[in-house]
């Protein structure tokens, strides 16, 4: 372990933590698995221990002892079951920047080989195919084939004025597909100017954060630079909140970048969408890394508020209380039933609300809550706001067009 994969910063709030707890009563993974060990308090502590026995006088004089192997090991089985929704860091009156603190903490145990056999797997996966599920990139764009009316560039061009970076989940997972096809639509509809970049995007890198290997994105990002600039583009897109938080705060800025709910409603405002009413009543979930994570809650509700018949009824917890949907922090790879068993709480706040659908705006919030409430047959849809925006746009024959 090492102390240079902390921030000063970092390293001075450790020391800021008042024992509050408020970080533990918000923490839906303590809540779901009612283990106190995964809590921030908790984790605090225990790194505050660990960072004094590194000191050589302290274990001179005090006789702090170096954490074995084993304790190592067990103390980071609790810090990856953490989806980094950054509801600790919202809540913790010392203002400590909890969400970074777990970052540098996973790095930390990553390079003291205290980690879970999963991080390999993510390590070797964007290594060799450039994409968390080790599938072959030149077929990032393949779902392009599955929609209809595809022009002869199947939306491949030279160059464009927009980059639609659709993100790893979304062009490989097929529960996950709907979305870009989506958003491909109503970009045709709006006639905006976009490319895909094939297969030659790569992984933004953001799942290499919460793995601990932060230090290995930087050829992922160069390469996805390049390509960018490649088309000539000035904006670049983006369906999944990761990679909008990811090209935000670690790719030089170059670009303007949009998260698509900012897009989209860019373009409802100058008229360039039409709609059909949708007689629907939705409740929106707020994706951590776009609600806590980039501090963007408005787009999305002025796109909903939008579209003619569709009502917006707020969730208890709603933008930055939202309760997590349990499919952040490379959780599902890590422990399955604990972020499902997050799902549950969320979904269930949704049907408390009486809406006929959960809408987000993150691909893998669409994930998790879909697999959850169809494994339980759960009577709510979820969908993405691109899926939502789709399904009003005039002219796509929906019963209400007349
Ligand atoms: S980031 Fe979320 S899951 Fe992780 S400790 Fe904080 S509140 Fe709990
Ligand atoms: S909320 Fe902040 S100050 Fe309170 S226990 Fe958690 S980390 Fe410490």
């Amino acid at each position: 372990m090492a102390q240079t994969d902390y921030s000063i910063m970092e390293i001075l709030q450790m020391d800021a933590c008042t024992g509050c707890s408020l970080c533990t009563d918000v923490c839906p993974a303590v809540l779901a698995a009612e283990d106190g060990r995964l809590s921030g308090v908790y984790r605090l502590g225990e790194l505050r221990r660990i960072m004094r026995s590194r000191t050589g006088l302290l274990r001179r004089f005090f006789g702090r002892q170096v954490p074995t192997k084993e304790q190592l090991k067990q103390f980071s089985d609790t810090v990856f079951r953490c989806t980094l929704c950054g509801r600790c860091q919202q809540v913790c009156p010392s203002g400590i920047l909890l969400k970074d603190l777990w970052l540098s903490l996973r790095q930390d145990l990553v390079h003291c080989h205290a980690y879970p056999q999963k991080v390999d797997m993510i390590a070797e996966n964007l290594a060799e195919s450039h994409n968390v599920f080790d599938e072959d990139n030149e077929e990032r764009a393949e779902w392009v084939e599955d929609m209809p009316n595809v022009p002869e560039h199947g939306y491949i061009k030279d160059q464009a004025d927009v980059v639609y970076f659709t993100g790893c989940v979304s062009a490989y997972f097929p529960m996950a597909q709907a979305i870009p096809m989506a958003l491909v639509e109503i970009l045709d509809a709006a006639r905006v100017d976009f490319t895909l970049l094939g297969e030659n995007e790569w992984c933004c890198g953001f799942p290499l954060l919460g793995a601990g290997l932060r230090d290995q994105a930087e050829d992922l990002i160069k390469h996805n630079l390049e390509a960018v600039r490649a088309k000539g583009a000035q904006k670049v897109i983006f369906s999944c909140p990761s990679c909008y938080q990811m090209w935000h705060e670690y790719y030089p800025k170059e670009f303007k970048l949009y998260h698509v709910t900012q897009f989209v409603n860019e373009l409802i405002v100058s008229g360039q969408l039409l709609f059909n009413d949708l007689s629907l009543t939705v409740t929106y979930h707020d994706p951590c890394d776009l609600g806590r994570g980039s501090g963007e809650y408005e787009a999305p509700r002025q796109v909903i508020r939008s579209i003619p018949g569709v009502k917006l009824v707020e969730l208890a917890h709603n933008r930055e209380n939202c309760l997590c949907c349990g499919g952040g922090g490379n959780l599902e790879m890590i422990d399955a039933g604990l972020s499902s068993d997050i799902a549950e709480a969320k979904i269930d706040e949704a049907l408390k609300t009486g809406a006929q659908a959960v809408v987000t705006a993150c691909q893998q919030c669409v994930r998790n809550m879909t697999t959850y409430a169809r494994r339980n047959k759960v009577g709510i849809d979820v969908m993405d706001i691109t899926q939502l925006v789709q399904k009003a746009l005039a002219g796509r024959g929906c019963p209400d067009s007349g």
